[in-house]
């Protein structure tokens, strides 16, 4: 069993981090696994050395330990940009010049019992060379429909297997409801779903558990790793840490960070006291 801890290093580790934290170390722990730790920097404008470093000090002072050497994921954008090209090869991208908010828009139009979701219109090769000689940005969309095509009946059977608190149980996998995904954009070769997917395969994880937060993601990571050959690993999705008012705890509650908290006195066990029941 091969585990990984793969937070972003956009600020402290709170009391949310460090509850997943113990998840993960702790199903490594009665399974006899391995822990990796994972440094996912791929938004170059939000990460920071300083939160990186203190990554490792958090974890250390909590008394977590994990199998070297630790993959940075910013060292191995070739990688990811391999993937991509691989993808693009076989025909199931296509470059979306839309904005963020244009994007918002469509979604908004949509009939209301339709998913939530942004499905693109693919341009002609002149309309697209037209953009790119503007100098317009673009964002890698996988193409649904490409991606069924190529997938045949082994879409409508995309299924993963989650570990819960009650034992396992099989989720069907629903890509549609997340539409055309972006795996990259002009001048980064990889979104979070490629850069995990492609890791979690190459480390040869078997089990990921992670927050509730990142369920919805996983629908898109098993169609990616059907599309790509990878095995899909068994799932947990744990509950969210939350504070006294019910609102779960965010990178910017300073109070809550491991730092914050070792400094004003708490000790490590107490800590995974507060965190163990999630
Ligand atoms: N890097 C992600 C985060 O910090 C976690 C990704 C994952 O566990 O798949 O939220």
């Amino acid at each position: 069993m091969i585990t990984r801890f793969a937070p972003s290093p956009t600020g402290y580790l709170h009391l949310g981090h460090a509850a997943s934290a113990y998840a993960v170390w702790q199903a490594a722990e009665r399974a006899g696994g391995e822990v990796l730790l994972r440094i996912e920097d791929i938004d170059q404008t939000r990460c920071k050395p300083e939160f990186e470093a203190a990554i490792h000090e958090d974890l250390v002072w909590l008394g977590f330990a994990w199998a070297e050497p630790v993959r940075r994921q910013s060292d191995h954008l070739d990688d990811y940009r391999k993937t991509l090209e691989a993808l693009r090869a076989r025909g199931l991208l296509y470059r979306c010049f839309k904005t963020r908010k244009e994007v918002a828009a469509e979604i908004d139009r949509a009939p209301h019992d339709a998913p939530k979701a942004f499905i693109g219109t693919e341009l002609s090769e002149d309309e697209e060379q037209a953009r790119l000689d503007d100098g317009h940005s673009f964002a890698w969309r996988l193409s649904l429909a490409r991606a069924k095509d190529a997938l045949g009946p082994r879409f409508q059977a995309l299924e993963y297997c989650e570990m819960g608190k009650g034992g396992a149980r099989t989720v069907k996998a629903e890509p549609d409801l997340h539409g055309d995904v972006i795996l990259a954009r002009k001048d980064t070769p990889t979104s979070y779903h490629l850069a995990a997917c492609h890791d979690d395969a190459l480390q040869g994880v078997t089990h990921i558990i992670r927050g509730v937060d990142l369920a919805a993601s996983t629908h898109v990571h098993v169609l990616l790793q059907a599309l790509m050959d990878w095995p899909t690993p068994v799932y947990t999705h744990h509950e969210l840490m939350c504070d006294e008012t019910g609102k779960r705890f965010a990178k910017r509650d300073k109070s809550v960070t491991l730092r914050a908290l070792r400094e004003a006195g708490a000790r490590p066990a107490e800590l995974i006291e507060r965190v163990k029941e999630i």
